[in-house]
């Protein structure tokens, strides 16, 4: 069986804009990606320059390409470091009708999530077994559940194959904390394949979605499309006709997700500004829209240079997807 296409539907509204605002952490993951906690590129300064350019790219799309759900992903390092966040969220959720999530270590004080919290509309807790807090990741989880009720607060415990007895420990923890916010547990990959694991620990992984709010928290969270009504399946098309829906997980399992050489729809779906501000790929793509050259959102010329003319697909250069949602996104063998 030769998979030919990938078909993703439910991503035609919407753009997500990937936003890595910087190299700065508190922890140090060995598992982290490279340079992603090495301080080297400062959180961003200019923040008119941030407005301006990022409204543009916004309005690029939702003029010109129909995109009614832009959705900001806020990461790092730990962006909660960044002492423009809450200023930065507040002005795209209110003035550009943005969804506003954000992947933290959840370190930060009470104090700031009680000031912050309202303005995403998706905050997702990392668990990193060396340097983790249970009982400050559950005061925050609680606190947010409780109090912003708009807001979807979960957890995501990074299942390490070198570190597995504290991986489980402490999703279990967080599983028998009475609060019923959203728990998942997710592998550490390598070289983006699911190395290191036994067959008892995939078996523990698979099984994903730890714990979840009571029906009507999860209505709530529907009616505000900030999770889908079910967990999407990748649709593939197969090169004799066939149409299957496989998760992505079975794409992980065959060592399915390369695509080197396909056109992809990065660059019209997603997007993904870099550490350094070069507009890209989330999967490290650096020829988005067929550029030999990335655009920078550092760029003060930006809006002269991002038109809606150059938005197009892309040519996977890469070896591998690195994540869920990039092995969903439309994309096709052009190279038969
Ligand atoms: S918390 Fe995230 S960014 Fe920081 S070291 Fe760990 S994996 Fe890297
Ligand atoms: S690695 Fe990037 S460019 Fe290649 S298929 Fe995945 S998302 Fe598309």
């Amino acid at each position: 069986m030769k998979i030919i296409k990938i078909l993703n539907n439910d991503l035609v509204n919407r753009l997500h804009i990937g936003f890595i605002v910087g190299t700065t952490c508190n922890y140090k993951c060995h598992y982290c990606f490279d340079g992603c906690n090495d301080g080297k590129y400062r959180f961003p300064s200019d923040f008119e320059l941030i407005k301006t350019n990022l409204s543009h790219i916004v309005n690029v799309y939702k003029t010109n390409f129909n995109k009614t759900q832009i959705r900001i992903h806020v990461s790092g390092g730990e962006p909660t470091l960044w002492p423009m966040l809450g200023e930065f969220a507040e002005y795209f959720s209110k003035e550009l009708g943005c969804k506003i999530s954000i992947s933290t270590n959840g370190t930060r004080t009470m104090r700031f999530w009680k000031e912050y919290a309202r303005y995403f509309d998706d905050i997702g807790i990392s668990v990193h077994n060396e340097a983790c807090d249970p009982e400050h990741v559950i005061e925050v989880m609680d606190w947010v559940y409780n109090h912003e009720p708009d807001v979807l607060i979960n957890s995501t415990v990074l299942m390490d194959p070198f570190n597995w007895d504290r991986s489980v420990e402490l999703a279990e923890k967080l599983k028998s904390h009475p609060t019923p916010w959203v728990l998942k547990v997710r592998p550490v990959l390598f070289n983006g394949q699911l190395l290191h694991f036994t067959k008892d620990q995939l078996q523990y992984i698979k099984d994903k979605v730890k714990k979840i709010p009571p029906e009507d928290r999860i209505e709530r969270y529907k009616e505000l499309q900030v999770i889908q009504s079910n967990e999407p399946d990748v649709v593939a098309f197969t090169e004799t006709g066939e149409i299957l829906k496989y998760n992505t997980f079975k794409f992980l399992e065959n060592d399915w997700q390369h695509f080197k050489g396909w056109k992809c729809n990065l660059g019209i779906d997603r997007l993904s500004i870099e550490r350094d501000g070069s507009i890209q790929g989330s999967c490290g793509a650096k020829n988005l829209f067929g550029l030999l050259s990335p655009l920078s959102i550092y760029d003060s010329l930006l809006p002269e240079k991002f038109k809606p003319e150059i938005v197009k697909e892309t040519t996977c250069p890469m070896n591998y997807c690195i994540c869920a949602t990039d092995i969903r996104m439309t994309k096709e063998n052009v190279q038969l």
